[in-house]
């Protein structure tokens, strides 16, 4: 029951008191987190870590945003129109959809349906694990170099993940810039197009100010010019470009569940995303 309470209070409580606000200006773009596109177990018990989308629940919840309206964007063109730096238009519905982690299974079944409905999606790539059979997060295959090619010739876009994807405020800062450094080299050097976009690894420290400026220069310093982080909720220019909050989705998200989260029905858990993190933070220092 209690894996269900911010489903119900999403979709029965806060996505009508969210279609009922006025927009406070500058445009809020839902960005989706996909991981996998796939019908594997999950080994996380609570619905919330889970990884998997299975393709039919993903080919459904890319119908109900045809069905709906919704116009794709890419990350950059999203990042612009949330900024300010293009126009947005009023009537417009807008998402983006983003992978992280590189699996095997975005070119096996995700791609497909995304073809299906000609949308693009931005995939978010660990470096090292690319071309690397030794190396699997979640025991996952992960894309080759080749498959990367291919994709991106079919308007698909890829932004770094780091190179290790490691919990990047227990690294040092020499480590930090080559996490950050390499692997947008890598990225630019195998698909011959810049790579702009970062996505920060694990939960992001968003209450430690210090690390996060600090890596906000680095990613700027690094060619960086927008990125997306763990945090929920929808996007808008409340939050810092380079950590653009997203939604999660999995296979829980039934149509309901989806369409509260692409209202603006689940941006209130950010607070409980903040808090426990500002909890944990003084544990630690305690
Ligand atoms: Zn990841």
């Amino acid at each position: 029951m209690i894996h269900l309470l911010d489903r119900y209070l999403s979709t029965l409580f806060f996505a009508p008191l969210a279609r009922r606000r006025h927009h406070e200006g500058g445009a809020v773009i839902p960005i989706l987190m996909y991981h996998s596109i796939s019908s594997e177990p999950e080994t996380e018990t609570h619905p919330y870590f889970w990884l998997n989308t299975t393709p039919e629940i993903f080919a459904a919840q890319l119908k109900f945003l045809q069905d709906n309206n919704y116009q794709v964007l890419t990350l950059g063109r999203a990042a612009e129109i949330i900024y300010g730096r293009a126009v947005k238009d009023d009537h417009a519905k807008y998402a983006v959809i983003t992978f992280d982690d590189g699996f095997r299974d975005f070119y096996i079944n995700a791609f497909p349906i995304l073809q299906k409905y000609g949308f693009t999606a931005t995939v978010f790539l660990p470096t090292d694990y690319i071309n690397n059979h030794h190396k699997k997060l979640d025991g996952k295959d992960h894309l080759s170099w080749g498959e990367i090619t291919l994709l991106h010739k079919q308007g698909i876009s890829f932004g770094s993940h780091t190179a290790s994807h490691p919990q990047l405020r227990d690294s040092n800062r020499a480590d930090v810039r080559h996490e950050i450094e390499h692997s947008r080299q890598i990225i630019e050097q195998r698909i011959g197009a810049p790579a702009e976009s970062f996505s920060y690894p694990f939960a992001f420290p968003e209450e430690d100010n210090d690390f996060t400026k600090c890596l906000t220069d680095t990613l700027i310093a690094g060619g960086y010019k927008f990125g997306v982080s763990t945090r929920i909720g929808r996007a808008s220019a409340k939050d810092p470009i380079c950590f653009m909050k997203r939604l999660p989705i999995n296979s829980r998200d039934d149509l309901a569940f989806f369409q509260a989260k692409l209202e603006g029905g689940y941006d209130w858990m950010h607070w409980f995303q903040l808090k426990s993190k500002i909890i944990r933070a003084k544990f630690k220092s305690s």
